[in-house]
């Protein structure tokens, strides 16, 4: 038993040499990396670039030209050029040209696992298996682009003389501003229903990860997709952002990112009536029933805590256990989080790297200080980690007991951070678990799979799951509740593809006389 205990481990690096290809795409011939507009690389008419860095060493991968209000202007124009031809080219030339890039990704996989590895601060098993999101997700939306109907509706009879049908189109230039965390997985989520629906795109990548977009949209215009169909802005959220959700000929916006920045996107887009979806943070929650595994749940809610370093939006954060086994569940908890082997992501063996960047260092090592003042008792107080030879952003995980009514993490606190809350119900422990304003992941854990499901229907969150966390699929919403999510039906599903489309009722009446 303790060594399938064992087995079940955090997502753990191999060692990864970075390509020369990612290196020489990186070093551009000793020029910046411009932002792609119409099939060109532009340099931005503000002169100014910012670097991309490796998170685990501080070493510079690139110098990316920073896109202004003048390229976003530019951007949209070219993208409404260009959607005046893309909006009439058939589902099925689409789907060839999105299979073609996929083939290319393909082709340069090392590449792309190296812009998460390198650029995002990945360990190697979680960027494989991001990679493989990349051909999921364009064949998903492929057989949906199959299946849903566009242009005109079947007619009804409405009135005397009167028919009525509704018509579908897609919206036209569509942005996507994506976060850092999963740049690969969020381009394409964003990029392959909306390419298909029939728009043309603007893809805002963080200013902490640019490089997975930029290669994206050299490998499409090399898979044939005619220029300004994709168009590729670097640049600061709050400036560049900011005039892509300002500019009145982005009919969509996609966000992924924080609820703060979303909310102020949305107040933006409703002055423009500018429709916008929004999949933003999350506070996970788990609640361990006491008929649980104590040792080996502790391990499962071990993996999806530190996924990512806690750097994912859903992941667990909330644990609410039965007191029975609250004691040999934070025992075993401990022991995961301490042996976690903190490291550089391309060493093999590292299941802990290092956050982001600096800012994102600092606030989690606030929230681990307020954990404390706010009466969590730290099992694990968390603090900097120091990696030899490696001046990268470590930080030690951190582990709170709590009780109810003593809130220690009331915000996303995106590291390998949990607070752990002896409970005396699987009801009380759902209603803290439901009390947060967030609403992305939730889970139960217990061997009564019937209790656990009429529990997961109860958690006010966009996916509610039974003995595993973090699931995604393609088929099912993937979005969040409360400050979580905005409209829309969250990614991956059908619905995805119809938030990428507009309709209208058209009305037709015989001519009057
Ligand atoms: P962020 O909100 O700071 O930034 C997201 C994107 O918005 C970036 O491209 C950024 O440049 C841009 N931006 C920033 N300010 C802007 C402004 N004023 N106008 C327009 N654009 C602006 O988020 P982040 O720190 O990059 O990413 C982490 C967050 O994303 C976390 O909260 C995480 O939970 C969330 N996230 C959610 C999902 C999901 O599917 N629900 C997935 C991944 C990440």
């Amino acid at each position: 038993m303790e060594s399938a205990l064992a087995s079940i481990q955090a997502f753990t690096a191999a060692a990864f040499t970075t390509p020369d290809k990612f290196s020489q795409f990186c070093a551009n011939g000793g020029k910046a990396l411009g932002g792609i507009i119409g099939g060109n690389d532009f340099s931005g008419s503000m002169n100014v670039t910012f670097e991309t860095t490796d998170p685990g060493s501080q070493e510079v991968l690139a110098a990316v030209c920073e896109m202004g209000e003048a390229e976003v202007a530019l951007a949209v124009e070219t993208a409404q050029q260009a959607f005046d031809t893309w909006k009439d080219v058939s589902v099925e030339e689409r789907i060839a040209l999105v299979r073609r890039l996929v083939d290319l990704c393909d082709r340069d996989r090392d590449v792309l696992l190296a812009c998460e590895v390198r650029d995002g601060g990945k360990v190697s098993e979680l960027a494989e298996g991001d990679f493989t999101q990349i051909r999921e997700c364009a064949e998903y939306f492929s057989g949906v682009a199959q299946r849903v109907a566009m242009g005109d509706g079947p007619a009804m009879g409405v009135g005397d003389g009167v028919k009525g049908l509704t018509y579908r189109e897609p919206w036209g230039v569509v942005a996507g501003i994506i976060p850092w965390n999963y740049p690969v997985v969020l381009t394409a989520w964003f990029m392959f229903p909306s390419l298909l629906a029939g728009n043309t795109i603007l893809i805002k990548p963080a200013e902490d990860t640019p490089l997975s977009a930029l290669y994206i949209a050299k490998l499409a215009a090399e898979a044939g997709f005619p220029p300004g169909v994709i168009n590729v802005l670097p640049a600061r959220g709050e400036i560049t952002g900011q005039c892509i959700a300002e500019h009145p000929g982005v009919r969509y916006i996609s966000f992924t990112g924080s609820p703060g920045v979303g909310q102020s996107i949305l107040r933006t887009c409703d002055r423009h009536g500018t429709r916008m979806k929004r999949e933003m943070g999350g506070n996970g929650s788990a609640i361990v029933l006491g008929d649980a595994d104590p040792e080996l749940v502790a391990r499962h809610v071990g993996r999806y805590v530190n996924q990512h370093y806690g750097q994912t939006c859903c992941t667990i954060h909330r644990v609410f256990v039965d007191k029975k086994i609250a004691d040999p569940f934070i025992d075993a908890q401990k022991a995961f989080f301490k042996n976690l082997k903190i490291g550089y992501q391309a060493d093999a063996g590292t299941q802990l790297g290092a956050v982001v960047n600096p800012i994102q260092r600092r606030r989690i090592l606030a929230a681990q200080e307020e954990a404390a003042a706010r009466g969590g008792q730290a099992i694990l107080s968390g603090g900097v980690a120091e990696v030899s030879g490696k001046d990268g952003f470590y930080l030690k995980p951190a582990l709170f007991r709590t009780r109810p009514g003593v809130d220690c993490n009331p915000q996303e606190v995106f590291h390998t951070f949990a607070t752990v809350c002896p409970i005396d119900s699987a009801e009380e422990a759902l209603a803290l678990a439901n009390s947060s304003p967030y609403g992305l992941g939730a889970s139960v854990w217990t061997k009564d799979i019937d209790r656990g499901f009429a529990l997961a229907k109860q958690f006010r969150d966009g996916t509610c799951q039974i003995n595993c966390h973090n699931s995604v699929a393609y088929g099912l919403p993937y979005g969040g509740q409360g400050i979580s999510g905005g409209p829309g039906g969250g990614v991956n599903c059908e619905e995805t593809f119809l938030d990428y489309t507009q309709v209208k009722a058209i009305y037709v009446a015989d001519y009057p006389g």
